[in-house]
């Protein structure tokens, strides 16, 4: 790992409310194979919906892009889209990426469905962390969540075929969504508990505008933990690192953890350090934003200038949605669609 001081010889941003740019969260596709009705609802978005490949930041812009966050105290990469495996060539973008000096971590957000085909190139590349969404277990709720497009078979054998490939501890991110796949949380706990992989429950967002989110949909953390709990006793753990954003508890037997993110019911902004680029090149402050700032004209200048101007973008943010929702500041405003700057 090459040495902080050279790779820091500026000093780091911090934002209006004083957090540190440490996360990013980089789109490299916004077309994805499923249409999940909380992320992409079918009825709303075309069949063959996706920017044309030119309109992509290419690998040559990412990897500058990288550098210069780094530049900024960006230790923690995590590539999502969209579906990122429908990204042609990852494992080679993975592969540059990995090298760049102060960089610490990079992980991979995956539906799963490709998972089996490209885990292990992405593993020789260098990704060491996968997160996998996986809603349920049925096969029939699971393929109705993914808008009859994905088969959990096929997820199951992805996340096989991951640890197959060598990765260890995978996350499990489920969305849960009263009445439709409340009944899929404690099969869910089941089945990974005690294999080394974490299910996380995330609480169904009021992301984009496209999604009819209703706040009776959202079932509280709090609800399913105690009712994890009364099955298999819970013991809250530490957070692994200041601003991770699930509460992470461990079975009592041992069997391993389990793990919340709460943002609608527990939000979490003030230790939000975590931008986000669409797959245009355009950056995002705050997943509930209206609109991001084109990058891709300044990335064309090269690291010291895109450093630069992240370096005031950052400053000048202030956001905080979560800690706002439903008051009169934020209720009307327009918000960015997930599935274009990847959760
Ligand atoms: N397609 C990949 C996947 O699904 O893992 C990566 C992109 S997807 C936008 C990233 C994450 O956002 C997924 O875990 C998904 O479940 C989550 N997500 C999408 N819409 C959401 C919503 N309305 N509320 C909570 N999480 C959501
Ligand atoms: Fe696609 Fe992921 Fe959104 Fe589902 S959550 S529609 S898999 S981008
Ligand atoms: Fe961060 Fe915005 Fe979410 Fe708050 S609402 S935690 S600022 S992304």
């Amino acid at each position: 790992m090459a040495d902080r001081a050279a790779v820091n010889p500026v000093p780091l941003p911090h934002d209006l409310l004083g957090r540190p740019l440490h996360d990013l969260r980089l789109s490299v596709i916004d077309a994805c194979n499923f249409r999940c009705g909380y992320c992409m609802p079918a009825d709303r978005v075309p069949e063959d919906y996706g920017t044309d490949a030119s309109q992509r930041l290419s690998f040559d812009e990412i990897d500058t892009l990288v550098r210069a966050f780094v530049r900024l105290g960006t230790r923690k990469l995590r590539l999502t889209g969209g579906e990122p495996l429908l990204r042609k060539r990852l494992p080679e973008l993975v592969r540059r990426l990995a090298v760049i000096p102060g960089l610490d971590d990079i992980a991979l957000t995956t539906n799963g469905m490709l998972l089996a085909q490209h885990a292990q190139a992405l593993h020789e590349a260098g990704l060491r962390r996968i997160t996998v969404s996986l809603d349920a277990l049925d096969p029939q709720v699971f393929a109705d969540m993914s808008g009859r497009r994905g088969r959990v078979e096929d997820v199951l054998v992805g996340i096989d075929a991951a640890v197959a490939a060598g990765f260890r501890r995978l996350k499990i991110n489920a969305v849960v969504q009263g009445g439709v796949n409340e009944d899929q949380v404690l099969p869910l706990v089941e089945r990974f508990r005690g294999t080394g992989h974490v299910v996380r429950f995330i609480e169904f967002m009021d992301v984009g505008d496209s999604n009819d989110w209703r706040r009776d949909r959202m079932v509280p953390s709090s609800v399913l933990r105690d009712r994890i709990a009364a099955h298999w006793p819970l013991h809250p753990l530490q957070a692994d690192y200041r601003g991770e954003v699930a509460e992470r508890y461990g079975f009592d037997d041992g069997e391993g953890e389990v793990g919340f993110v709460s943002s609608v019911s527990t939000p979490f902004c003030g230790d939000c350090h975590r931008a986000r680029v669409s797959a245009d090149g355009r950056l995002f402050t705050c997943l509930f934003a209206a609109d991001g700032a084109d990058l891709r004209t300044v990335v064309a200048r090269g690291e010291d200038a895109l450093a630069a101007h992240v370096a005031d973008l950052w400053r000048a943010r202030g956001d905080r949605y979560s800690e706002l929702r439903g008051s009169p500041e934020v209720r009307d405003r327009r918000r960015v669609e997930m599935y274009l700057i990847g959760g």
